[in-house]
């Protein structure tokens, strides 16, 4: 009948609408599920080295532990309050990045000479794991935030040494491309690298392939949602690709300016 007919038409008419607010709802629904694991896996990774600076003051108040074990409690007291501080720094890190409102202040940028930069500050690293550290580049601008930028390089170049193996080597290099006006930072290494079912969730909080080797070199498990947060931040497109064994290569593509 035509009431039937009015109230198909006006289905029709709102049927957008419902899916609108579904589709926010579904959004909200998501965010708050996972600010909840956030909060989880903050908590956690907060008590595991508190648990260990407490259990070890306590066996030196209680006069439980002998000379020799003081200085070993010592070390693994501030071992772990160091992985404190580090994780600390990250999370605040992250939660700065979170609030969109506060756009980043953007000036343009020789990204070149801000990688190099960063590069060389990571060379004695480097050194320690055994690692070649190599860059190169050419002068190439582009409009960012010099902090978030010197972060994105660090992080990056970090993790390729952190997850390489002996006489191993690491190259990052800077390029811009006339014909396409971009501007490509490439971090690429002889690591172990990433499985493939992996590589789409390393960029999410606290995610680890191997949660060990990821703490004993002092990694939280946040740099790549960090470097992702600062790439989309930056309008630039994120490129991975790695092979188990052989290496992993990130590729970061910005508009030259
Ligand atoms: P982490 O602090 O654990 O290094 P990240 O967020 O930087 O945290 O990286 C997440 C995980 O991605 C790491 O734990 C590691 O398993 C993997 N990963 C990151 N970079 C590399 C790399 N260059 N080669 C191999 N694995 C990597």
């Amino acid at each position: 009948d035509l009431d039937h007919i009015d109230d198909i038409n006006a289905y029709k008419e709102i049927r957008p609408l419902i899916d609108t607010i579904r589709e926010q709802h579904s959004d909200i629904m998501e965010n708050a599920q996972m600010r909840q694991e956030f909060t989880a896996n903050v908590s956690h990774e907060l008590k595991t080295p508190l648990t260990a600076i407490s259990g070890y003051s306590e066996l030196i108040e209680n006069g439980m532990a002998t000379d020799g074990d003081v200085r070993r409690f010592a070390t693994e007291i501030h071992r772990n309050s160091n992985r404190l501080l580090t994780l600390i720094n990250d999370i605040i890190r992250l939660s700065e990045l979170d609030v969109t409102e506060n756009a980043p202040s953007m000036e343009r940028i020789d990204l070149c000479a801000v990688a190099r930069s960063n590069v060389d500050m990571l060379m004695l690293s480097a050194e320690k794991h055994n690692v070649t550290l190599k860059f190169s580049g050419q002068p190439s601008y582009i409009m960012g935030n010099k902090m978030m930028m010197e972060e994105l390089v660090y992080n990056l170049t970090d993790n390729a040494i952190r997850y390489n193996k002996p006489d191993g080597t690491v190259e990052v290099t800077v390029y811009s491309y006339e014909k396409d006006h971009s501007v490509v930072m490439k971090v690429k290494d002889t690591g172990i690298g990433i499985p493939e079912g992996h590589l789409g969730l390393v960029f999410q909080r606290f995610y680890r392939v191997d949660k060990s080797r990821s703490k004993s070199t002092g990694g939280t498990g946040l740099g790549l949602a960090i470097v992702k947060h600062i790439v989309a931040q930056h309008d630039a497109k994120l490129d991975i690709t790695s092979e188990p064994n052989v290496g992993t290569e990130i590729t970061i593509t910005f508009q030259s300016r």
